[in-house]
């Protein structure tokens, strides 16, 4: 009877890992190396599903499901450490008109282009999601206020000046506009409430006339260093009464 059992279940297993293994070739990735079945293999396999499971087919980048689970860790460790975070909304301006005067394959051309550039962009801490058809997103852990700017303003430059060969002859130029908010330190936000308020600054970027990044004002800013010391300073001095 056992036997039987033991027999049926491999079996099963097997059809399984054919699917899996499918998936990895639809997608356009190697089966894993070693020994077949051995452990190794079959964690090879595991991990390889797993990365699949968080990447935007197209580009490569993190998907919005791997984004949004990126944005509730990173509000957690903004909580804790207190160290900003910057999230950055990025939408490419007019991409429908790309769509229609060049054709899908080269809109999808331009997205790939984005794609690459914004990664190529920011630092390998940092994540970046392709969370919609054209529209993408920045976390950028353990950014200091006075930096936004800078770094919003780079990724801009970086794509408004960049070429995308979309056949053997032809290039074009496209903009983006980026939003922006920082997570509040000290105070326990959401990432609904984080994502909404760099929306806000995407959709002023929009309004105003695109191929603009806009920031929401950081309030925390005006809290110095020299404030929080003493913030601190206090709550020990309170301890040891
Ligand atoms: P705006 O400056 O206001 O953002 O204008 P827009 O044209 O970029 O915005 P809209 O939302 O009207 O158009 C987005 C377009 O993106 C429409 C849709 O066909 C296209 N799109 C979405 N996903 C893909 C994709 O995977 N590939 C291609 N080629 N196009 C896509
Ligand atoms: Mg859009
Ligand atoms: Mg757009």
């Amino acid at each position: 009877m056992e036997k039987t059992s033991q027999s049926t279940a491999p079996q099963a297993g097997g059809l399984r890992l054919e699917q899996a293994l499918q998936l990895l070739a639809q997608a356009g990735r190697e089966p894993p190396a070693g020994e077949r079945d051995s452990a190794a293999w079959l964690q090879e396999l595991i991990d390889a599903l797993v990365d699949l499971s968080s990447r935007d087919a197209l580009t490569g980048l993190a998907n919005r499901r791997a984004f949004e689970l990126a944005l509730a860790r990173e509000v957690d460790r903004v909580a804790r450490s207190g160290e900003p975070a910057l999230l950055l909304v990025l939408d490419i301006d007019h991409f429908k008109r790309v769509n229609d005067t060049w054709g899908h394959a080269a809109g999808d051309q331009v997205l790939k282009a984005v794609a690459t550039a914004l990664l190529d962009s920011v630092r390998p801490m940092d994540l970046v999601a392709r969370v919609g058809g054209e529209e993408f997103a920045i976390i950028l852990p353990s950014c200091a206020t006075s930096f936004g700017e800078t770094v919003a303003e780079r990724v801009r430059r970086r794509i408004e000046r960049m070429p995308v060969a979309i056949g053997p002859s032809q290039q074009i130029m496209v903009t983006l506009s980026i939003g922006g908010a920082f997570a509040p330190q000290w105070v326990r936000s959401t990432p609904a409430l984080w994502q909404e308020r760099a929306d806000q600054q995407l959709y002023r970027a929009k309004v105003q006339g695109r191929n603009l990044v806009r920031l929401e004002a950081t309030a925390v800013s005006v809290v110095s260093n020299e404030e929080k010391r003493l913030l601190f300073e206090t709550f020990q001095f309170q301890d040891h009464e």
